[in-house]
């Protein structure tokens, strides 16, 4: 037990021997150590059954016998992690995994990018404003929005932070998803929004349909327990290294390390060097991992991050989530398709068709344009089918409200309207209706 429990804490910080890109540059490591002295002690925000159990359903989802669904904010931020932001959120997605579902007969998987989202990898280190230089924002976890020395310090006790916030989102996911508010039942009165938006007239229609299904269910005595309670899954990026190292505990029942603070993790592009921390880390834990894979990623950077992140090449462990845009897309991937087909890595295959889209308006506001993103996920299907391999699943930025920060979709959003309502700290979301008009187009797409 002892020599096991010995073993476990070398695994744990093996990545510290590795370079560690992206994290903050604290001004007292002190204060940082005492900090994750105290994380270590604090409750599991998720536990090792149910890690375990959305492996089974990645896999599952790997074998096309589902499909993924992943959204939430591209950054949480502490000011908005209340109740009505939250389940707007939860609500969003819970919408659009049954127009995924309804439509394409498929059981969808649900993650949120939620209880945990607040680090944010940058492009510059710094941020300058007028001939003030100041170190950037990167995230509600690490320093403030705020542009002045004070705020943009890296800040230790932001990490408790994170993990309160965390906890009382999850417990109310919880709450929502397991207290009857879910119910199948209740879909129709999800729609609250005006029926004149073709997105919400579609589920208007649709809700109709499932509400007469779910009658004659009901009449005939069907009344199983899926109805009423759904699973609901968190991630995050791991980012935070420090962060991500007190919240993995051993479970008692295997023995093994379990990141305790979200069910799925995945590492960015900008942090998926195979011999890098995040993806040595992310080795230490038994939690399923995804990893953003942009235009440059190569055959053999596959290989490696698959070698080092699934060796016993477990079915639902590893997600390689695409994000090459919609112009790179239908030129990059297949080679990459190809070679992990013919090589028989087990990966989920996922499209984050966001990140690869992401354009100043003329206006200079950082958008999307719902077409490109829309061309994104069509792409990807078309590629992996075309290789004889199974598109997995779909992870986007999105927000419960309605925000404007992306342009287009059914009411064609224009770059003039995105000032009337852009919330965002970091990347644009797709707004309520935008993400379900997604749904609806991803739908059609899974079922033809
Ligand atoms: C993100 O998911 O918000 C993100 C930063 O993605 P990527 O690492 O793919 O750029
Ligand atoms: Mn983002």
């Amino acid at each position: 037990m002892l020599i096991r429990v010995e073993n476990n804490e070398e695994l744990l910080n093996a990545w510290r021997k590795y370079p560690a890109l992206q994290q903050p540059t604290y001004p007292d490591l002190d204060a940082l150590a005492s900090v994750a002295a105290d994380l270590r002690t604090r409750p599991p925000l998720v536990f090792a059954g149910e890690v375990d159990r959305l492996t089974k359903d990645l896999a599952a989802a790997s074998r096309g016998e589902a499909f993924v669904l992943t959204g939430g904010d591209c950054a949480e931020t502490f000011a908005q992690s209340n109740a009505d932001r939250i389940r707007a959120k939860v609500q969003t997605i819970l919408q659009m995994a049954i127009v995924m579902s309804y439509g394409a007969s498929t059981p969808i998987v649900k993650i949120g990018r939620i209880a945990g989202q607040y680090a944010k990898p940058r492009s510059a280190d710094l941020e300058t404003r007028g001939d003030e230089v100041l170190p950037s924002y990167r995230g509600d976890g690490v320093n403030s929005f705020e542009f002045t020395l004070e705020g943009r310090t890296p800040d230790p006790q932001r990490l408790l932070e994170l993990y309160q916030r965390s906890a009382s989102s999850l417990n109310l996911i919880r709450a929502f998803t397991r207290g009857g508010y879910a119910d199948l039942r209740q879909v129709h009165h999800w729609n609250q929004g005006f029926t004149d938006n073709p997105a919400y007239k579609q589920y208007e229609a649709m809700a109709v349909e499932l509400d007469r299904a779910l009658r004659f269910m009901e009449a005939v005595g069907v009344d199983g327990e899926n109805m009423r309670f759904v699973d609901f899954y968190s991630a995050h990026e791991s980012l935070l290294l420090e962060y991500e190292t007190a919240m993995t505990r051993t479970d008692s029942g295997s023995g093994k390390l379990y990141n305790t603070s979200a069910h799925y993790l995945w590492i960015g592009e900008r942090t998926r060097d195979p011999q890098g921390a995040h993806v040595q880390q992310a080795a230490s834990v038994q939690n399923p991992i995804g990893v953003k894979i942009g235009p440059t990623t190569t055959v053999d950077q596959i290989k490696e991050l698959a070698s080092i992140l699934n060796p016993e090449a477990i079915p639902g462990r590893l997600s390689l989530i695409t994000r090459m845009g919609a112009s790179k897309l239908a030129d990059k991937l297949p080679a990459l398709v190809a070679a992990v087909q013919s090589e028989g890595i087990p990966v989920l295959w996922i499209t984050d068709p966001m990140h690869g889209n992401t354009i100043t308006s003329s206006s200079g506001y950082k958008t999307r344009n719902f077409g490109d993103i829309m061309q994104e996920v069509h792409d990807f299907f078309g590629v992996l089918q075309a290789e004889g391999a199974i598109p997995g699943g779909v992870h986007v930025e999105l927000t419960g409200d309605d925000v404007t920060e992306v342009v287009g979709g059914a009411e064609e959003l224009s770059e003039e309207a995105l000032a009337n309502r852009y919330e965002t700290l970091v990347d644009p979301r797709l707004n309520h209706q935008q993400s379900l008009e997604l749904a609806f187009a991803t739908a059609q797409i899974l079922r033809e």
